[in-house]
């Protein structure tokens, strides 16, 4: 017979070790600018639909680029980043 709950408690300890690697990984690529995908701004620019703080400079679902927050990036963006798609915007400390 093979020990069922032994077994799921060494899954369950498994994931929850990639758990922690994966939060420790998504630290290390925020710490990085992915080329392409972000941009250094000094100063966030406004969202063109409401005015709020723009998160991403991005090319929308109807064809033409503008500075979007997160909102509205969601609502009209394309949804993908990367060169010809959109740049995250980042704060320069
Ligand atoms: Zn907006």
């Amino acid at each position: 017979m093979v020990d069922v709950k032994k077994h799921m408690n060494i899954i369950d300890t498994d994931k929850k070790i990639k758990k922690i690697l994966n939060v420790k990984t998504n630290n290390v690529l925020k710490q990085e600018i992915k080329k392409g995908e972000e941009v250094l701004v000094s100063e966030l620019p406004k969202c063109d639909i409401c005015g709020e703080k723009a998160k991403y400079d991005s090319k929308t679902k109807s064809g033409p680029w503008g500075y979007l927050c997160e909102k509205h990036y969601e609502e009209y963006g394309v949804g993908k980043l990367g060169v010809g798609f959109g740049q995250k915007l980042i704060l320069r400390e």
